[in-house]
């Protein structure tokens, strides 16, 4: 049985629940449970802290585990490092920035953070010489209470920093969720995890997509062609006037206003959009 760690309740967890319930993965969860087993496939789901997951992943507690990339640079040194990134999400996403009341020179201050690990490595990169304060809360408020200058810290909407007085001086690094995995598992668990990942990896294509129909005129057929290419063809279907033909297709979400409005610029009517559960490649 494959073991994956996910974040019980925090930023991660609402999307790595939907991510696996959207993968046809069934498993019952409550407040107090700590693991799960899927009824359908080999997988245990177990529930962790976030930043506590590249350390379960890394020592073999756990197979895999969705949890944050800061956490896992944070966390893994390069000589002990048993896990590898295997996807990366939509979600999750923000930045490690370091912040202050105002603008100012961070030599020779105090940076208070919960990434000593990855700030240290920051500095030193740099050149700049600084006083890291490890902190593993509240790292907003230590400006306010002079334990610090200055704190570096993930950053999402910004709007904790605005809370807090604080404006941001430098983006350190950009994170999102991510898959990870132990290097070392069986290859008995590889193949689990090779048809764990077909099924995720077929949710967040389809995400990506939406499936259009659509009539227009069969004078339009090459421009309209052009707009949607579709995964290889769209498909082209007669209508009982010789002169319209009905589309389908596929539209990448990302660009989905701005080709429906080309569309109908050919000539494009009756349009209806769809979601796609899963795409299967
Ligand atoms: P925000 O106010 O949206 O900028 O969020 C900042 C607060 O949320 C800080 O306390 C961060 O430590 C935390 N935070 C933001 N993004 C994430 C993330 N992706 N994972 C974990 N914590 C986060």
């Amino acid at each position: 049985m494959l073991k994956i760690a996910i974040q019980k309740s925090g930023r991660l967890s609402d999307n790595s629940f939907e991510l696996l319930k959207k993968s046809g993965f069934e498993f019952e969860t409550s407040k107090r449970n700590l693991s799960a087993k899927v009824n359908n496939f080999p997988l245990e789901i177990l529930f962790f802290r976030t930043g506590d997951i590249p350390e379960i992943v890394n020592d073999s507690i756990v197979d895999i585990g969705i949890c944050g990339e800061n956490s896992t640079i944070e966390k893994i040194s390069n000589k002990s490092n048993f896990i590898k990134i295997i996807e990366r999400f939509d979600f999750g996403k923000c930045r490690l920035s370091i912040s202050a009341p105002k603008k100012i020179n961070i030599e020779n201050k105090k940076i208070a953070t919960s990434y000593p690990e990855t700030l240290g490595k920051y500095l030193k990169k740099k050149k700049i010489k600084a006083e890291i304060v490890k902190l593993s809360g509240s790292v907003e408020i230590a400006p306010k209470l002079k334990l610090a200058d200055a704190i570096c810290d993930l950053v999402s909407t910004g709007s904790t920093l605005k809370i807090n007085g604080l404006i941001e001086l430098e983006t350190i690094l950009h994170s999102n969720a991510v898959l990870i995995a132990n290097k070392k598992i069986s290859e008995e668990k590889k193949e689990i995890l090779d048809k764990f990942l077909n099924r995720i990896r077929a949710v967040i294509q389809a995400q990506k997509y939406k499936y259009i129909l659509m009539n227009a005129p069969r004078s339009a057929l090459k421009n309209i062609q052009k707009l949607i290419p579709g995964l290889k063809n769209p498909t082209i279907s007669p209508l009982s006037d010789s002169d319209f033909v009905s589309i389908a297709s596929v539209v990448e979400e990302n660009k989905f206003w701005e080709t429906i409005e080309k569309l109908k610029s050919c000539g494009a009517t009756g349009i209806l959009v769809l979601p796609i559960e899963k795409m299967i490649l």
